[in-house]
């Protein structure tokens, strides 16, 4: 079976999902956001009650009774979890402050990373042309992934986008508590035991700083298609031109 993944990894607020989600629509591809699939057990736990610096047995446990699904008709794709056969749309939940808290709590547990990651390798077999982001994808989930890339940019810069993200989206945003948190957890991403953040030694590097999301966006489209142009090739029917245009 043909297959074409694209990883994508780096810290808090690289920027990494919208380019993902417009990379992979540029091209035809699906995209993963894995970073929701922690965000989402996060906001599980909360809304249950679980604490999730301490009941850690109880959030591997309910980990392992979650099923994670992306809604790809809908963009940007809508993310539901099934527990105990109900299905809770919890997309409006992924980027609450609750949530951002919480979820490195989540992610630091190497039995919760077990879960996830054969979850994301499992939605990579059913939909094997992917653009997919987090911080372990090119080095733990998709070791053979066909091109990878690995994008960083300055802590302030990253907290800048970040508010405006949250603002955007209609929710508070406060840049110093904001760029505190996010220097916090790029230090747990990146010291932890399990899938800590690192770059893989085969991904490119690339440092979004100064670049504008059409550049990033528009210099990985020129990589991957360089990298993987015969795969592309292969992908029925090409995104059209209006598609493409669609796509932000
Ligand atoms: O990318 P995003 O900010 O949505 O990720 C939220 C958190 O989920 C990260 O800070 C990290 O703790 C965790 N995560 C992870 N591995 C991934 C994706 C996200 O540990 N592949």
């Amino acid at each position: 079976m043909h297959s074409l993944i694209v990883t994508l990894d780096g810290p808090a607020g690289s920027g990494k999902s919208t380019v993902a989600r417009q990379l992979a629509c540029h091209l035809g591809l699906r995209f993963l956001d894995t970073g929701a699939m922690y965000r989402g057990l996060a906001a599980l736990c909360i809304d249950r009650g679980l604490e999730t610096a301490n009941q850690t047995q109880a959030v591997i446990h309910l980990a392992r009774r979650c099923e994670f699904r992306f809604d790809w008709a809908q963009d940007p794709p809508r993310f539901h979890a099934v527990v105990d056969d109900h299905e809770i749309d919890l997309t409006d939940r992924l980027r609450d402050a609750d949530t951002t808290r919480a979820v490195s709590d989540v992610a630091a547990l190497g039995q919760v990373r077990l879960v996830m990651v054969a979850a994301q390798q499992q939605i990579g077999r059913e939909h094997p042309w992917l653009v997919t982001e987090g911080r372990d994808q090119g080095s733990v989930v998709f070791p053979n992934a066909a091109a990878k890339f690995y994008l960083e940019a300055s802590p302030a810069i990253r907290a800048k986008r970040r508010v405006a993200q949250l603002r955007e989206a209609g929710k508070p945003a406060n840049q110093e508590e904001i760029l505190a948190a996010i220097i916090h957890r790029d230090h747990r991403d990146s010291t932890r035991e399990d899938g800590p953040l690192i770059c893989p030694p085969d991904a490119m590097r690339l440092d979004t700083s100064d670049m504008s999301l059409q550049e990033v966006v528009a210099f990985l489209e020129d990589q991957v298609r360089q990298q993987c142009g015969a795969a592309l090739a292969q992908i029925h029917p090409p995104p059209s031109d209006a598609q493409r245009g669609r796509c932000g």
